[in-house]
């Protein structure tokens, strides 16, 4: 199961940000999670309640950003999302470079109590 040790991972860093602000306990979690990681969040919030009892991350509310794909184009000197048939650019049709190609997990923001 992917989401259990993307889960124990992201807990272990939120623990350690959390530590090093002096947080007696984490209220929320920010997650920012690419459409394309292929994270359920139904998942991910059954494995983190699984495993964050006994943690400062204990009884947190974890909220899920998620973000498309994102691509680069230099003709129009701007940022898209593509749609799911062609990754061209909607304005010029060029297609452009990946800037975040939407399988990132990342740790957005934690609000904590000290
Ligand atoms: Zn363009």
């Amino acid at each position: 199961m992917h989401e259990l040790a993307l889960s124990a991972y992201l807990l272990e860093s939120v623990e350690e940000h959390a530590r090093e602000a002096g947080a007696l306990s984490v209220v929320t979690i920010n997650l920012v999670v690419g459409e394309r990681s292929c994270v359920e969040d139904e998942a991910l919030r059954f494995c983190f309640e699984l495993l964050s009892p006994g943690t400062l991350a204990e009884g947190a509310q974890l909220v899920l950003w998620r973000v498309p794909m994102r691509f680069w184009c230099n003709t129009c000197a701007a940022a898209y999302t593509p749609d799911s048939e062609s990754f061209r650019c909607p304005r010029c049709g060029t297609v452009g470079g990946v800037v975040d190609d939407g399988t990132d997990v990342l740790i957005e923001s934690l609000e904590i109590e000290t």
